[in-house]
């Protein structure tokens, strides 16, 4: 039987990266013909970034029909407010961290009209995925949503984000390596699908940064590649259909902490202490992301607040339970005390899980 494995996949029609790009954000939109746009800034955000954006959209001769401060990413919230955004609107624009960012993808995905995703941190991979990360029924959850339309990174406004954003968004990226080692295994194992391009597309982000592992991590340079990188994940899940290319053993250990933990950490943090310790599992690359995660002061950063080690001993024993049908490496009963016997003598593991 001949199989057609060719798809169609949406791509943001705007992807820039790159100092000062904030101002260019009105220049863009207008260039993509949209006329009217609805802006939600994540707490904090209009105060130091808002006057940039609207003048920038002003000089186009964008207006700004609605405008939200988000403080909650409660679903049904954003579905309420979606239907109180005037009709004229063409174009929802999220500019901040990860909450008005996750708002406004998902209020676009409602209305069914393009969202533009300007992050001002880069933490994780979420300012450039298909999903959004809200609270349904005060759980926090992964929704489907749709790729940006749009994405606009300024790295002027990245360089002033505090050090455990740039930090986490080190440790999401280094999951890849381990995530795309899992959904290999998986193919092989349970014959889930897999993608190539996606596969490669992913695996190549993270040995693009790995290069400038020596680099100081508020380097311009070193920013574009982190926030490139990130874009590019976002993107492979796009092609992949599913979040195999950027989450597998890692991200179930981090969600079983946030489950777990009183006091969880970001997501990109927890998640590169998994990665490191599911690379030692898996025995694939161990020492390159154990050396990146040193290079670049992420083990000594992690060390000043550590995760709580009775805590994380529990997720690991969770994080098989976390979805369904998702073969990992932890699916093999003996990993989940292999990892726990990892935590106890590893000398990294035990400045950074105390
Ligand atoms: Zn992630």
């Amino acid at each position: 039987m001949i199989k057609f494995g060719q798809k169609q996949i949406f791509i943001p029609s705007i992807l820039k990266i790159s100092e000062g790009e904030l101002e260019n954000t009105g220049k863009y939109l207008k260039d993509e013909l949209f006329n009217n746009a609805a802006v939600f800034f994540s707490e904090g955000i209009e105060g130091i970034f808002g006057e940039k954006l609207y003048s920038s959209l002003d000089s186009a001769g964008i207006n700004v029909l609605h405008r939200n401060i988000v403080s909650d990413i409660n679903i049904e919230n954003i579905i309420y407010e979606a239907f109180a955004i005037p009709g004229a609107v063409d174009v929802l624009v999220g500019i901040g961290g990860g909450k008005a960012l996750d708002y406004a993808k998902y209020c676009a995905h409602v209305l069914a009209i393009p969202f533009i995703s300007i992050p001002t941190s880069t933490s994780n991979d979420g300012f450039c995925s298909p999903n959004s990360s809200l609270t349904v029924e005060g759980k926090r959850k992964t929704v489907k949503a749709n790729i940006p339309y749009g994405v606009i990174v300024d790295i002027d406004a990245i360089k002033t984000s505090p050090q455990n954003c740039i930090y986490s968004g080190i440790g999401d990226l280094i999951s890849k390596i381990t995530a795309g080692w899992d959904w290999k295994e998986a193919s092989r194992i349970t014959g889930e699908t897999f993608n190539d391009f996606a596969y490669i597309i992913a695996n190549n982000t993270v040995f693009d940064l790995l290069r400038y592992k020596k680099c100081d991590i508020r380097h311009p340079d070193f920013l574009f590649h982190l926030a490139n990188s990130l874009l590019m994940n976002g993107i492979s899940m796009e092609i992949a259909g599913t979040s195999r290319p950027a989450s597998g053993s890692e991200h179930l250990i981090s969600h079983a902490y946030d489950a777990i933990s009183k006091n969880p950490s970001l997501h990109g943090i927890q998640v590169g202490i998994a990665a490191y310790i599911c690379s030692f599992l898996q025995q694939n690359n161990f020492e390159t992301v154990r050396d990146f995660l040193q290079a670049t002061g992420f083990f000594k950063f992690v060390a000043e607040n550590p995760l709580n080690k009775e805590e994380f001993k529990q997720a690991i024993d969770l994080a098989p339970t976390i979805k369904q049908d998702f073969y990992t490496i932890l699916s093999d009963k003996k990993s989940l005390e292999m990892a726990k016997e990892f935590i106890n003598e590893d000398e990294i593991c035990r400045q950074i899980i105390k």
